[in-house]
């Protein structure tokens, strides 16, 4: 089977590195003529260009570039698909590609590996990236069986636990545990740098550790792909953020009002529940 990949940076490249050494026939297409150079070079793929192309007898496409190109690719890739080809993305949001995609090539089925790191580009691509990692597989009600089927055993080749749910679904749930948190980090590392005093801000800076290396990292990641989800996924993102402001300003009022037994049981129900939510 030939397996086409679009977009030859972390996802898109450590990808390609677990399809190839699994013996597909790798076949990649990237923006900037280099990347595909060394995606060949490192083995990563067997055919590689900037021309899509190259893409013509493939029989399972995946599109890996940031969310906004994944639909204006697919419409500039369709002329060159055969009519059996299998079309997915890996994008982070999943409403509104699906529907479009989907009126586009009927055989094209979204997904979305919850795998990364703070890197990107091809240079941080990565071996075994999806090992026992959740992918979510968000087909609609008529999209054919086979193309989900194929999806879905690519996917577990690689190592990934599947989900199937509807995209509208996967985008409520991301908003809460992957879009929320990257705000909320992001806020908190923007707080701290706003402190008035700076011996206080230089102090703070040398003691910071573990616990706000933790709670700081998604904030810290790739600023185009928060800035993205958050252009995406609005609608939910901000459903999330109104209930943990909701929750924040009843916090406050705790500790003002200094409803320490309040706190100490919300504490506690935070601990039981984190270990039994991850
Ligand atoms: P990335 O490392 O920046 O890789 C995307 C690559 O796509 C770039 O390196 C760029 O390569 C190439 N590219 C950009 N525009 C293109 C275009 N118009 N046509 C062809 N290639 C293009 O980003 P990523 O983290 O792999 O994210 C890619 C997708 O995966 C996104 O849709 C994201 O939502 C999704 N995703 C990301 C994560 C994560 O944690 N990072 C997890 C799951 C899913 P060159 O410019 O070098 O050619």
């Amino acid at each position: 089977m030939k397996i086409g990949i679009i977009g030859l940076g972390l996802i898109g490249a450590s990808l390609a590195l677990d399809l190839s050494s699994k013996n597909y026939h790798l076949v990649g297409v990237s923006r900037n003529s280099l990347t595909c150079e060394k995606a060949k070079e490192k083995g990563i793929v067997k055919e590689s260009g900037v021309d899509l192309a190259l893409m013509k007898d493939c029989d399972l496409i995946f599109i890996c570039t940031p969310i906004e190109f994944i639909i204006p690719t697919l419409i500039n890739l369709i002329p060159h698909l055969s009519p059996h080809a299998v079309v997915t993305d890996v994008g982070s949001v999943k409403s509104s590609i699906v529907q479009q995609g989907k009126a586009l090539w009927s055989n094209f089925v979204g997904s979305h590996p919850m795998a990364g790191t703070a890197n990107q580009g091809i240079d941080s691509a990565q071996k075994d990236l999806f090992q026992k990692a959740v992918c979510v597989i968000t087909p609609e009600h008529d999209t054919p069986q086979s193309a989900i089927a194929l999806i879905t055993n690519i996917w577990s080749l690689v190592g990934c636990e599947i989900i199937i749910t509807t995209p509208q679904i996967h985008d409520q749930a991301v908003a809460w545990i992957s879009h929320l948190p990257v705000i909320i980090s992001a806020n908190l590392i923007n707080s701290c740098q706003r402190e008035n005093d700076q011996n206080i801000k230089q102090i703070a800076q040398k003691l910071a550790s573990t616990g706000f290396k933790d709670t700081s990292r998604v904030g810290g990641g790739n600023p185009e792909l928060g800035l993205m989800m958050a252009r995406n996924n609005k609608e939910n993102l901000l459903h999330s953020l109104k209930h943990y402001q909701q929750n924040l300003e009843e916090l406050i009022n705790d500790i003002e009002q200094e409803n320490w037994d309040k706190i100490n049981t919300l504490l506690n129900t935070t601990k039981e529940n984190r270990s039994k939510f991850l």
